[in-house]
Order: C-alpha cells, then structure tokens, then sequence
C-alpha cells in the first residue's frame, strides 16, 4: 500500500464523536474503516462492533492485507463477506480473505447472485483476469435488515450502475456505505453490461436522497461525503 492510500484510507475512518452522539445502546460500539486497495483504488471497509468483536469485510479488494491486519490488530470475528456489488475490483480481494478466514460467508444482492462465478459480467474478464468468488451464501433484498453484533444495518437496492447494487445503511449512526452509486461530486458510470443511468438517477434520487442529510456516505471509490452536499453540490444529480 502506498502513502497515499494510507492518507485515503485515513480519510474513511469515521472519528470517534462522529459515531453516535446520544445515541441508543450498543451503537457507541460501532466502527467503519476503510482502505483504498489496488488497481482501481476501490474502498474495502471494516465495519466492526467493539462491543462483540465481531465485523463484516465489505467489497474487499486487490491486495486485501490492511484490512486482514486490522481485523488480526482488533481481534475481531468477521462474520460475512458483504458485497455492494460484484464488480471485479470490489470482489477481487475474497480469495485471500478466505485463505485466513475459510468458509467465511459471500453477502450479496441476488440480482448478482450468478456474477461471482462469471468473469465475463464481474468484469475481470474484459481486465484479463478471470476473477471468480465462491457462490454467495445469503442473497439480500432490498429491505433485510442485517445484524452485527449490536447494530442493526438495513440493505436499499440501489441499482443502476449494476443490478444488484446495494447500499448498506445503518440510521442510527447516520452511515451510508453507497458503493459505486454515488460519490463525492460524482456518480457511477452507467456504460457496464447490466448498468442504466435512469435506473441509478432514481436509485440516487429517490433512495439515497431521501436519507437524512447528515447521513455520512462512504462510496466504493474516492472520499467520504454526506448526502446533503451531494443534494447541494452534485452536478450529475442534483437534488
Ligand atoms: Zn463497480
């Protein structure tokens, strides 16, 4: 990993007093970490409960050793793989995950359930890679809520720059992670087989603009932002 990625990375963490100010029980216990990994500088996150020391691995990249370090450092128990999507740099990481952490569980919306195992739609193909993952384990749906350890995380499907794209938001907190739907001043691309531009302006407009404007969203590429600056500032969607 580069300085530089580090210096990303760094940006990611969610400060302390961010977290849940007056908050209800168990979400002081909440942490976000995320590194900037490989090729495409692709967001992994670490979402952790320091209550229960338990975590989820979230789109892990290329090169995936920071976020393995963190979950040694931290001693926690990861509990599942959680995917936004399953493009090549946001799933090229699981193999070496599951080297350390075997049998661990793939999370991933079922519109994308085939794209694991398929190099010609996760893409890697067309990057000359042929990267596969094991078949996903839970298939989310819009709506499921997710527990980790004391938090309660809920999936909006958030489609358009891939079909099964998935936001994970966890209200309480006020945290978005918004994978290739949204980011700082920009948005997704919508010109990958499955991807759609009215789809994901209606994702943007009517799922991730109608969270609360303070809510943090942490993208798949690129610095965090809230969504009321991108309601504000975003000169692709505004709001
Ligand atoms: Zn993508």
């Amino acid at each position: 990993m580069t300085d530089s990625a580090e210096k990303a990375s760094d940006q990611q963490t969610i400060p302390a007093d961010a977290r849940s100010p007056g908050g209800r029980a168990g979400e002081a216990e909440l942490f976000v970490r995320g590194y900037a990994l490989g090729p495409w500088q692709t967001n992994s996150y670490v979402i952790g409960d320091e209550g229960t020391k338990e975590c989820w691995i979230v789109d892990p990249s290329f090169g995936p050793s920071p976020v393995l370090r963190l979950v040694a450092e931290r001693g926690l128990t990861p509990r599942a793989i959680v995917l936004t999507h399953t493009h090549v740099d946001h799933i090229g990481g699981i193999a070496e995950v599951l080297k350390q952490h075997p049998g661990l569980p793939i999370w991933v919306h079922r519109a994308e359930a085939g794209w694991l195992g398929n190099p010609l739609l996760n893409l890697s193909d067309g990057a000359g890679m042929r990267v596969t993952a094991p078949d996903a384990s839970r298939l989310l749906n819009d709506g499921d809520e997710l527990r980790l350890g004391g938090q309660t995380w809920r999936v909006l499907h958030t489609p358009g720059h891939s079909p099964g794209g998935v936001t994970l938001h966890h209200e309480p907190s006020g945290t978005a992670l918004v994978g290739d739907t949204l980011f700082a001043g920009s948005i997704g691309r919508t010109d990958l087989p499955g991807g759609d531009y009215e789809t994901l302006e209606r994702s943007i407009r009517t799922r991730l603009y109608g969270l609360p404007d303070r809510t943090r969203c942490l993208p798949g590429h690129g610095p965090a932002t809230t969504i009321g600056d991108e309601k504000r500032y975003n000169p692709f969607v505004p709001g």
